[in-house]
């Protein structure tokens, strides 16, 4: 026997959610992208669509009130800052002519954290991260005059 036809990934005629819904608002258009379209792979224990999976994960972010929170890929920073500065103190990496140095770092990682979608925000953090790094290495000074010299023209 030879190899029969291959099942094709390509033919989306059976997605369950392309089917009309039947009731509500909607009724007579397709399923797909919206929670019902969802529940209905689900039902037929096939892999959601992104558009129906992206409906539902909209609605569940509403459901638990998510909706203001920051997306997920953006874990909080300042916690992370503080224990960072705690390492590099207990490593001995810090002096008190970095206190300027930890001060922008953690006035950054608090303002990223209210304002997460704010790309010169992330750079400048990157930066104050990158200088924190290279504090205490031999020719590390440079790096942190540099930062701190830009940090201060961004204020005027
Ligand atoms: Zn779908």
């Amino acid at each position: 026997m030879g190899p029969g036809p291959h099942p094709s990934n390509e033919r989306r005629a059976d997605v369950k959610c392309e089917l009309p819904l039947q009731r509500g608002p909607n009724a007579g258009s397709p399923a797909t992208g919206s929670v019902a379209g969802y529940r209905r792979h689900r039902r037929a224990a096939e892999p959601a669509c992104s558009a129906c999976s992206t409906a539902n994960r909209l609605y569940e972010q509403r459901r638990l009130g998510g909706a203001l929170s920051p997306p997920p890929q953006f874990p909080p920073q300042f916690p992370a800052a503080e224990r960072t500065i705690a390492e590099l103190r207990r490593q001995g990496r810090l002096e008190p002519v970095d206190a300027a140095l930890v001060g922008a770092f953690l006035g950054l990682a608090e303002a990223v954290d209210a304002s997460p979608w704010a790309a010169p925000l992330w750079r400048q953090y990157r930066d104050a991260t990158e200088a924190l790094r290279q504090a205490g290495a031999a020719d590390g000074r440079d790096a942190v005059r540099a930062l701190l010299a830009q940090l201060d023209d961004d204020t005027d």
